[in-house]
């Protein structure tokens, strides 16, 4: 069995569904396919969402009305039959009724989540709708009946293959499946979502819950770059990376992938790759248990960050103050992406301000608490680049004009990684690119 996964922009486009129709039929090894929305459609949902969310009924109404139209010239281009056209017509009336029911009811944060939903039941239904009409045979499996998150807001592979396996029993003569990336339902039965990007956490997640030879994960670029193609100039795809790698990469801010999609495949050991719908015999990246190369493979860059700076003369010699520092994060389940530490000082990042006021507030009784908001985490991968050769005089003879306000070196030997201003991260990402690579 194997898992591909198309993003939004794979799927964003009518003629682009025709060319994964043949990507998907191209051999005979069983299948399951794991779309998102169309590219732009979440981005509206939430924009739905947020209108209704302020009592902006007519702003969400001319929101969906816009919406509509961008799905009924989709599914004119799309559908060839009068067979094709009713199907498709009839999953719009479904959808979109259900978007006009919404703005007779009142919002909450569980009818926000229905809402979202909605984009990768209208792709996987459109698109299994083509698979019908040109004839290809294959079962639509509805993720909400077993990709579920359990109260922590985990999933758990354990779960998601006992009730994937029922439902695949139900086709027994299938081999080939169309699902949704995405969306999952909660502890409490409710619809609920893996967060944005989330359909590369479905495909891995279902590559190790049915055992799968390979996840792949098919977008809109060849592979992983050694930087972010949207910011620096001249980037080329990196050909091979770890699990750790990619795993640090998509963490620390690659967009190329969700930041929980590693996991899986490197605690149930399968290969993931990153592959281009538009140049499907471009070689992408392999992600594997195997070591890559030595040296610096890539640089990315996490937005957002939260600097909190602990000072406190009574740190001195003190055994256990990091401990309770630390126990105040973990009382709010707030996670903490880097660490430096001075005798009087201790400065960390987070990247959620959700429970910030609490945590600053109990933080107040060991010391000063300083707060910069709009940092950025920018880190540079690769196997063992902490020995390569002046590894860190290159990063920072390129951040020499650049305020840097923290460092972390020698946590593995994978990483470095340097926190600077919001404002600096794209001169920072550009100089870090030359300075390294050339
Ligand atoms: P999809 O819709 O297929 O999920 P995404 O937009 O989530 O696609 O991810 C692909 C995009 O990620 C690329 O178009 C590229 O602009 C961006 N990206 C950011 N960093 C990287 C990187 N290091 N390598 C490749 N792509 C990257
Ligand atoms: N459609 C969702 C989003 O835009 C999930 C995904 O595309 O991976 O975030
Ligand atoms: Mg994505």
């Amino acid at each position: 069995m194997k898992i591909m996964k198309f993003g939004g922009t794979s799927v964003g486009r009518p003629e682009r569904m025709v060319e994964i129709s043949h990507l998907i039929t191209q051999e005979d090894e069983p299948k399951i396919i794991v779309m998102s929305a169309l590219s732009g459609t979440t981005n509206s949902l939430v924009e739905i969402s947020d209108a209704l969310s302020k009592s902006d009924r007519i702003g969400a109404s001319e929101k969906i009305e816009k919406l509509k139209k961008h799905y009924e010239d989709f599914v004119t281009a799309l559908y060839k039959s009068p067979e094709g056209k009713a199907a498709g017509a009839h999953i719009l009336a479904d959808h979109f009724e259900f978007l006009d029911v919404i703005l007779k009811i009142s919002y909450s944060e569980s009818l926000n989540k229905d809402i979202l939903a909605q984009g990768e039941l209208l792709s996987t239904k459109i698109f299994s709708a083509y698979l019908n009409e040109i004839g290809v045979k294959h079962a639509w499996l509805p993720a909400l009946e077993f990709m579920t998150i359990d109260a922590a807001g985990e999933p758990q592979v354990g779960s998601i293959r006992v009730k994937l396996a029922q439902v695949l029993r139900d086709h027994s003569d299938t081999r080939l499946f169309v699902t949704q990336g995405f969306i999952c339902r909660n502890a409490r039965g409710e619809v609920d979502n893996l967060k944005r990007g989330g359909s590369d956490y479905t495909a891995s997640l279902i590559a190790a819950a049915v055992g799968a030879s390979v996840c792949e994960i098919w977008t809109d670029i060849d592979g992983m770059h050694n930087n972010d193609p949207r910011i620096v100039q001249g980037t080329t795809p990196v050909r091979k990376l770890s699990f750790n790698e990619a795993a640090e990469l998509a963490y620390f801010g690659a967009k190329i992938l969700h930041p929980a999609s590693i996991w899986p495949a490197q605690h149930y050991n399968f290969p993931v790759r990153l592959l281009n719908t538009m140049e499907p015999h471009a070689p992408g990246t392999v992600i594997s248990s195997e070591a890559s190369e030595e040296g610096v493979k890539a640089i990315a860059a996490k937005d957002a960050i939260i600097a909190v700076k602990i000072k406190s003369s009574r740190m001195l010699l003190a055994y256990g103050f990091l401990r309770k520092i630390f126990d105040v994060f973990e009382k709010y389940r707030t996670s903490i992406d880097m660490v430096t530490t001075s005798e009087v000082a201790v400065s960390l990042t987070i990247d959620s301000d959700t429970h910030l006021m609490e945590i600053v507030k109990e933080l107040e009784m060991y010391g000063n608490i300083t707060i910069d908001h709009g940092q950025t985490i920018i880190c540079v991968v690769g196997n063992k680049i902490a020995l390569a050769p002046n590894i860190l005089i290159k990063i920072f003879d390129s951040l020499n004009d650049i305020p840097v306000r923290m460092v972390s070196f020698g946590g593995s030997r994978d990483n470095v990684s340097i926190l600077v201003p919001g404002e600096y991260k794209e001169q920072a990402l550009r100089q870090l690119h030359s300075g390294v690579f050339n």
